[in-house]
């Protein structure tokens, strides 16, 4: 916890207690987790390490992490609190010799006996992002003709000279528009 990385946390206590020896960590921080994720603070994170034969198995008990998302509709940034409560991660004490891949297997650091777990972290936080994360189900959106936010400026629909400017084109261009008359009065 003391550790300059808040995610890189030391094994070599537990891995010389022997197999199946088990710690459980607690890390708060706001130290970040790549572009994807936006801490809004600290995250909390309780991550149970157990000493496999050959292994360091990560099991995460619970992380809650605000994060900032922006609204898909209005493109404003919210707050969401993201809960986590499953997921695990085997960090081996050997780079296997055959099929190794980077992507699938984690490897303990054995010159710092340490793990880093931000990359589980970051996964499972993403992960858990709302699939449709807008600021709030009445978002309102952009004005389509000039990209006001429709949330903060009310009954701009019917005076926006973008729209307005556009829908005048859209009569100009309409060659049949005006058919209907001329069938009616001839
Ligand atoms: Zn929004
Ligand atoms: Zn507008």
């Amino acid at each position: 916890m003391s550790s300059k990385n808040s995610y890189i946390h030391s094994i070599g206590d537990l891995w010389n207690s022997g197999n199946g020896a088990s710690e459980k960590l607690t890390i708060k921080t706001d130290r970040k987790l790549g572009e994807n994720v936006k801490l809004a603070n600290d995250l909390e994170a309780t991550i149970k390490l157990i000493r496999g034969d050959e292994s360091i198995i990560a099991i995460i008990e619970k992380i809650i992490a605000p994060v900032i998302i922006q609204c898909p509709k209005c493109l404003n940034d919210k707050r969401h609190l993201i809960e986590v409560i499953a997921g695990e991660r085997e960090f081996l004490m050997n780079s296997p010799e055959r099929d190794y891949d980077p992507f699938e297997n984690f490897i303990v650091d054995k010159k710092d006996m340490s793990i880093d777990l931000s990359d589980l972290i970051r996964q499972e936080i993403i992960l858990h992002f709302p699939i449709n994360p807008v600021c709030s189900d009445r978002c309102k959106g952009l004005c389509e003709g000039c990209g006001i936010d429709l949330n903060v400026s009310k009954k701009h629909s019917e005076d926006c000279q973008a729209i307005n400017a556009l829908s005048t084109d859209t009569k100009e261009n309409r060659p049949f528009a005006n058919l209907k008359n001329i069938i009616n009065n001839s």
